[in-house]
């Protein structure tokens, strides 16, 4: 079957959750389908194959999953982008707004080097307000995003749009 159809396959739909009103998207459906999890991979790394990228910037949590297994297929580093608090040494904090509510996350000061190219990697892209936070801090520290990947577009919340008036190249798998 065709990437879209496997991918939308494996994705459940929750209605209600966190809150009344709010359709989730549920990746943990995919993660747990070993062919689903391989191709959603596959397909966000093979733009980038042969491409020097140095690192892989995670959002918590899900961004951690997707994006660990990415930077092992492009031999990159790693870069947790976490809620405030959560990490133990020096930190870069940004707030930043989401679809459900206002939040801080923060970066260490010494995890990008000026000029490293880095892709920002999450499982869903809604508003874009993460994924604006998250390339604040990036670029704060000097990184070069190469691009910003998600599994899942929420068109109608206008993410896209937002990270791309910033500069960045947007890539998702289905919408
Ligand atoms: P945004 O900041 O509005 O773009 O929301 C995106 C962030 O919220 C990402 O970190 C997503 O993981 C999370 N998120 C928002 N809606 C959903 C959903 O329906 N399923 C899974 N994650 C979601």
């Amino acid at each position: 079957s065709s990437l879209e159809e496997t991918l939308l396959s494996a994705i459940r739909t929750i209605p209600d959750y966190p809150k009344p009103g709010i359709l989730f998207r549920d990746i943990t459906t995919l993660l747990g389908n070993a062919r689903a999890f391989r191709r959603a991979i596959d397909e966000l790394v093979h733009p980038y194959a042969g491409q020097k990228i140095d690192k892989i910037a995670g959002i918590e949590a899900r961004g951690f999953i997707l994006g660990g297994a990415i930077a092992h297929q492009l031999s990159a580093g790693f870069i947790p982008i976490r809620k405030k608090g959560k990490l133990p040494h020096e930190t870069v904090r940004v707030a930043y707004s989401l679809e459900y509510g206002l939040d801080e996350m923060e970066m260490h000061k010494d995890a990008v080097t000026p000029g490293e190219k880095v892709i920002l990697v999450d499982d869903l892209i809604a508003t874009g307000g993460t994924a604006e936070g998250a390339t604040k801090l990036l670029r704060q520290m000097g990184a070069d995003i190469v691009a910003a990947c998600f599994v899942i577009d929420l068109p109608d919340l206008g993410g896209r749009s937002k990270l791309e008036a910033l500069g960045v190249d947007v890539r998702t798998l289905i919408a």
